[in-house]
């Protein structure tokens, strides 16, 4: 089973992603991490990248890709893999598909966790970081015993600067039209899943679980 998985920032994705992995036996392929682990190696793919992510810019898709591809032949000994940030555009759907014929595989399901706007703004807007130890709190889901106070250390609560809802909307805004032709796309081909992403973790995973069940 090769299971693609996208979803709006604030969905939980990386929380389900590991989920998902361990559950059903699968290669976790995160972009994401791949690349930040370049980085730190200093290896010529983490040189490369790096000016890119540290501007919060998509990293040049061939580099992405055959950074995927090689991460892809390693699944050889498990029961498949899980993508997680990759595909990012439609061209790299469309690579990865080419890909996968000369590697003889097929995506099996894409699981696109829908999250409603407002749900989003609830969960990014409510996000703040001990200043100090780094602790992540949410004052609506997950709120620190002292308003404003870490409960571990008892630092200063801040907010991400692009966690307010003028940026919030913004990035939301971009996601969409980055990922609508992605879903169009999975969607033709007739793997596409949708899940419903609003509600607590428990509630998210279940129905993920059932759409990779099926
Ligand atoms: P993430 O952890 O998924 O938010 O990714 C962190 C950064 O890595 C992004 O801001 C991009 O610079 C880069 N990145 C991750 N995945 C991709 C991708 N599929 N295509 C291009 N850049 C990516």
């Amino acid at each position: 089973m090769n299971v693609v998985l996208l979803g709006p920032p604030g969905a939980g994705k990386g929380t389900q992603a590991k989920r998902i992995a361990r559950e059903f036996g699968l290669l976790h392929i995160s972009s994401g991490d791949l690349l930040r682990e370049a980085v730190r190696n200093n290896t010529a793919l983490g040189k490369k990248a790096k000016a890119y992510m540290d501007k919060g810019a998509l990293v040049p898709d061939q580099l992405v890709i055959a950074m995927i591809r090689d991460e892809i032949v390693k699944a050889k000994g498990t029961k498949g893999f899980l993508l997680d940030g990759f595909p990012r555009t439609i061209d790299q759907a469309k690579a990865l598909k080419k890909m996968l014929i000369e590697l003889r595989k097929i995506i099996s399901v894409s699981v696109n966790i829908d999250v409603s706007d407002e749900e989003i703004l609830k969960r990014l807007s409510g996000r703040r970081t001990c200043i100090v130890c780094g602790r992540p709190y949410n004052v609506v889901f997950n709120p620190p015993l002292v308003e404003g106070r870490c409960d571990d250390c008892g630092g200063e609560l801040v907010q991400r600067d692009d966690d307010t809802i003028a940026t919030i909307r913004e990035r939301l805004e971009t996601y969409k039209l980055e990922s609508q032709p992605i879903l169009d796309f999975y969607k033709a081909e007739g793997v596409l899943a949708d899940v419903d992403g609003d509600g607590d973790i428990e509630k998210i995973w279940k129905g993920i679980k059932k759409v990779l069940k099926k």
